[in-house]
């Protein structure tokens, strides 16, 4: 049996999407910028799937810019904002739970001559609008918050910030990888300036995803070049994948309200089997404001690594937030921000769930689990 569980890393691409992208790939070949039908043809394509994504989270059409995915959204938006914005100020705002794409992009910029104010979230993940208000200054010109983490699921007051920053004349950008298609976004309502999305997080294909940037927001591209994506982001289309990426936000429409409460009952199937079986098992995240497929737990005694490769062989595909630098696995930062000692949090593990996953999946981890964990408490206890 495989269970895939990893869905917070990436999704399978829907057959349906598939089957939206191939005749771009055949017969569809055209270049978008040509006038002669085949282009046409392509200029109508990417159209369509720009107004799907746009009608998703209540903007315009001309608001949305296509890019290779979230990172190169997150990425235009920082530098963006901030190269084209220095005059009026060089202080960012940010939080210390954010995806490396917005965390590293920050790092670069402090060594441009930024300043970042990286803020603390609580014990459940949260960042606190006071802690917003406490870190401006004169020369805040950009604050930068994630509507989901994608280790612990923590659904941020994103509105609230919103206003703060609207207030003030501050640009607001925020990271919905994980939450497009998934809750529901309004730029408008949430005072966004702009905002992150990926297809591969989506049941789309991977290497696509969007930014929305306001009308009249002030940025520089990332890119220079061809005149694609109104001179925003250079290079020629990836029709394909676009046209994937619409058939994606299609689907993620029509079926979000069904998948979250589908989600969130296999999720919650998840934790109360594994909590009655197995001892020393606690949530990190958010009990309620969270993400409905994400599950992230501390296993006492054991390595979440240990457990990863277990696992993996009886087919059930997990993850740990920590990742691999250097030949040493660091803890995540996530897990660290919460408070968590370097130990819990080496103790941690993900499951993701998707659109695909069945009560029988999770029939299934929770037959495996208690057997892998008393074997590896087990060894851990001799060791
Ligand atoms: C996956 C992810 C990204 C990166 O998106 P890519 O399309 O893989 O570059 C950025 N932010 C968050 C929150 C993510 O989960």
């Amino acid at each position: 049996m495989q269970v895939y569980l990893d869905h917070n890393a990436t999704t399978p691409v829907d057959p349906q999407v598939l089957e939206a992208m191939l005749p771009y790939y055949q017969g569809k070949y055209g270049n978008a910028s040509t006038l002669y039908a085949l282009g046409r043809e392509a200029r109508i394509a990417i159209d369509d799937a720009r107004e799907r994504v746009a009608e998703l989270i209540h903007a315009q059409p001309a608001e949305i810019y296509f890019t290779s995915g979230g990172t190169e959204s997150d990425n235009t938006a920082l530098k963006g904002v901030a190269f084209a914005n220095w005059e009026r100020g060089n202080h960012i705002i940010t939080s210390q739970i954010e995806h490396s794409a917005v965390l590293d992009t920050c790092r670069y910029l402090e060594k441009q001559g930024f300043e970042v104010t990286y803020l603390p979230v609580d014990r459940f993940g949260k960042v606190h609008p006071e802690q917003v208000l406490k870190a401006l200054t004169a020369r805040t010109i950009l604050i930068s918050i994630m509507h989901a983490n994608n280790e612990i699921g923590t659904i941020q007051p994103i509105e609230e910030i919103g206003v703060i920053a609207r207030e003030r004349g501050i640009y607001f950008h925020t990271d919905t990888v994980q939450t497009f298609g998934k809750l529901p976004i309004d730029v408008k309502r949430m005072k966004i300036d702009l905002l992150s999305i990926s297809a591969h997080k989506i049941y789309g294909p991977k290497g696509i995803g969007a930014l929305y940037i306001r009308k009249g927001v002030n940025i520089d591209p990332l890119l220079h070049g061809g005149e694609q994506e109104r001179k925003r982001r250079a290079g020629t289309e990836n029709v394909p994948a676009i046209v994937g990426f619409g058939k994606a936000v299609e689907l993620a429409k029509k079926h979000m309200k069904a998948e979250a409460q589908h989600l969130t009952k296999l999720r919650n199937q998840l934790f109360e089997g594994l909590q009655s079986r197995v001892d020393g098992i606690t949530l990190n995240g958010h009990p309620v404001d969270r993400l409905p497929g994400t599950l992230n737990i501390s296993v006492k005694y054991v390595k979440g690594e240990a457990l990863l490769l277990q696992l993996d062989k009886q087919g059930i595909y997990i993850s740990t937030g920590s990742a691999c630098a250097s030949g040493s696995i660091e803890p995540s930062h996530v897990l660290l921000a919460l408070g968590m000692s370097e130990q819990e949090a080496r103790n941690s593990i993900r499951f993701s769930l998707g659109r695909e996953n069945t009560e029988e999946d999770i029939a299934y981890v929770l037959n495996v689990f208690p057997e892998v964990v008393r074997k590896l408490r087990g060894i851990s206890v001799l060791a």
